[in-house]
């Protein structure tokens, strides 16, 4: 509104000082008596004229008694042939001076030629003003077309020693970066500079860090677009904006593109999985087709960075486009460990803190859960006015971001609590018991997220293969919870219900995807579509017949009915144990590792 006002001002004052420029021009002379052309005529009769001057429409009348007066013609019509019609005799009139001048080029212009200008100016203006007010509102709404790709922000550069582990990962993309900046060295050879480079790996891995990392380290031009921005609600905007990206690149190179989330366009085309339109497969298209065109002398390199590789379209693999793959796993403990100290960098630590110990508690998780474990520490610390972090602070915080905060707000009747405890004594205990579950770490009551209780075990080490006899006690172990109910209280509850739907899934496993079956063969069935990198099965297609799928059926019932067996027997055998650790958890709600093996003592290896 304010805006408005001030532009309408400005208006005001323009026209204003229009207005008083052409009064300034304006060659009328204000102390001039205007007369008629009438008046004229009679003058000239009475032979008082000494001169007449003619400029453009206007005459100046000069008398003999030195008198200057002023009249105007009409246009287009002679002023001699206008006196005569007046009257005026031809000899009088052959008496007068007539002096016809031109009109200066400048008075020609502004009384003839500004007049039609001024108002298709005062629109242009007024156009111009609405434009600027649009594009202020919504500069969007004029640059739909373009990529919106970033270039890097030259002063928060992140190196490769930001990155921790990943090593192969780092090996590979440094000799990216070589290619960049040496690519002689590479061409005299003969060797091709890749024009693709695809990250591969779960969320929170440090994809995205990395590229960044390489934009650090290769002081090169660096793009950075996300695949979703290609896709937005106009048709042919995805098209062009790879066009215009590429156009961007082209200008700067050698560069680096980075196109994060790439799965968002670069899906399979035609596969009418998540709803695929033609917006998509146009901008898929124009990407192959741009890297297609990328000759020996472009010098782009594009990264790409996908969670999901099994949705990618088989064009974008093919050699040629994106034929470096890197995959970046999960880090393993060593990583882990180191990624901590990246994060912890910046953070005040007490002493105690046992980093190798947190590495070790937190297998499977991703870079980013590891910071937002160190985060989420700093906070609980600052939340106490603590100055140091301390190693209790970022345990709980592990605890934190695996099962959700604590909810001492749930309180649990002392039934529930009772029940609860035993639920939990069982499975610490058949994981105690049983040779191939991993050592407890700790037991608790305190409920977190949706769980009432929790048991944790934990790996010595990373581990990458696992045996039968592993997963079936395992499963176990997962038993434990609801065969202790089950004995103590004759009756089991809804607490269970989460162990039981891990317990399907995992023996389905076993028989279907492990071959851990001697009836069924050596085989999978069922083949999965979803990614199976994330874990998930997001739709099966069945590879087999009824019959085998009954057969299926049979052999999980099975197993998980030895399994459970054995966790009744195992229970039954250590009644005094069990009632152990449950009366502990009632007292103390948490044991911790040291504790429970004073409780029950140290797990035979
Ligand atoms: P992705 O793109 O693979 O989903 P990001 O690169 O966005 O994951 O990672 C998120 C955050 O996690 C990063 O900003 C970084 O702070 C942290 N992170 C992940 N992996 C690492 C690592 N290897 N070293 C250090 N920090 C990491
Ligand atoms: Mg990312
Ligand atoms: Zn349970």
């Amino acid at each position: 509104m304010k805006n408005i006002f001030k532009n309408f001002i400005i208006f005001f004052i323009v026209i204003v000082s229009i207005a008083g420029l052409f009064s300034f021009f304006n060659t009328d002379n204000p102390s001039d008596e205007k007369i008629s052309l009438a008046e004229l005529s009679r003058k000239i009769e009475n032979e008082e004229v000494q001169k007449i001057e003619i400029i453009g429409e206007k005459i100046e009348i000069t008398l003999y008694n030195e008198e200057v007066k002023e009249t105007r013609k009409e246009s287009g019509e002679s002023i001699t042939q206008t006196l005569v019609n007046l009257g005026v005799e031809k000899d009088k009139l052959s008496k007068v001076d007539i002096l016809i001048e031109e009109e200066s080029g400048f008075n020609f212009i502004l009384m003839n030629v500004l007049p039609f200008i001024i108002p298709f100016l005062f629109i242009g203006v007024f156009i111009w003003f609405m434009f600027k007010k649009v594009q202020g509102a919504n500069t969007k709404a004029l640059s739909f077309g373009e990529s919106g790709a970033k270039e890097a922000d030259k002063k928060k550069k992140v190196k490769f020693s930001d990155v921790a582990g990943s090593v192969e990962a780092k090996e590979e993309l440094k000799e990216v970066v070589d290619f960049l900046q040496n690519p002689q060295k590479f061409t005299k050879l003969g060797a091709e500079i890749p024009k693709g480079v695809l990250l591969l790996g779960p969320p929170g891995t440090g994809k995205t860090l990395l590229a960044r990392a390489i934009s650090g380290e290769a002081e090169v031009p660096f793009f950075h677009i996300s695949g979703s921005e290609f896709v937005e609600m106009f048709v042919g905007v995805g098209a062009s904006r790879v066009r215009d990206l590429f156009k961007k690149a082209k200008k700067v190179s050698p560069c680096i593109v980075f196109i994060d989330e790439i799965d968002a366009v670069g899906r399979q085309r035609g596969t009418g999985l998540g709803g695929s339109h033609d917006e998509r497969e146009q901008t898929l298209n124009q990407i192959l087709v741009e890297m297609d065109g990328f000759d020996n002398q472009t010098n782009i390199i594009v990264v790409a960075a996908t969670n999901r590789p099994d949705v990618l379209d088989p064009a974008l693999l093919r050699p040629g486009r994106f034929d470096r793959q890197i995959i970046i796993d999960m880090p393993d403990i060593k990583d882990r460990a180191a990624i901590l100290k990246v994060h912890a960098q910046n953070k005040p630590l007490e002493k105690e803190v046992d980093l190798k110990l947190v590495a070790q508690r937190t297998p499977g998780f991703s870079g980013a859960d590891l910071r937002n474990v160190l985060n989420e520490a700093a906070i609980l610390a600052a939340g106490k006015d603590k100055r140091r972090i301390s190693q209790k602070n970022i345990l709980n915080s592990i605890e934190k971001v695996m099962l959700g905060p604590e909810r001492k707000s749930h309180v649990l009747t002392d039934k529930e609590k009772k029940i609860t405890a035993y639920h939990e004594a069982g499975h610490a205990l058949i994981g105690h018991l049983l040779p191939n579950c991993d050592p407890i770490h700790k037991v608790s009551i305190i409920s977190r997220g949706r769980a009432a209780g929790y048991t944790m075990n934990l790996p010595e080490r990373d581990k990458y293969l696992n045996s039968k006899s592993e997963f079936l006690d395992q499963i176990s172990m997962m038993l434990g919870g609801l065969v202790s109910e089950k004995i103590v209280f004759k009756e089991i509850t809804s607490g269970a219900s989460s162990d039981l739907k891990r317990i399907t899934s995992l023996a389905k496993q076993i028989i279907t995807k492990f071959g851990m079956n001697e009836n069924l063969g050596y085989r999978t069935f069922g083949r999965n579509h979803g990614a199976v990198f994330l874990g998930k099965e997001v739709h099966e297609d069945r590879d087999y017949s009824e019959g085998v799928a009954e057969k299926i059926d049979a052999e999980v019932n099975d197993l998980i009915g030895k399994c459970h067996q054995k966790a009744k027997d195992v229970i039954n055998e250590n009644r005094e144990k069990l009632d152990k650790i449950a009366n502990t958890l009632l007292e103390k709600e948490t044991i911790e590792k040291d504790e429970f093996e004073k409780l029950i003592g140290k797990k035979k290896a």
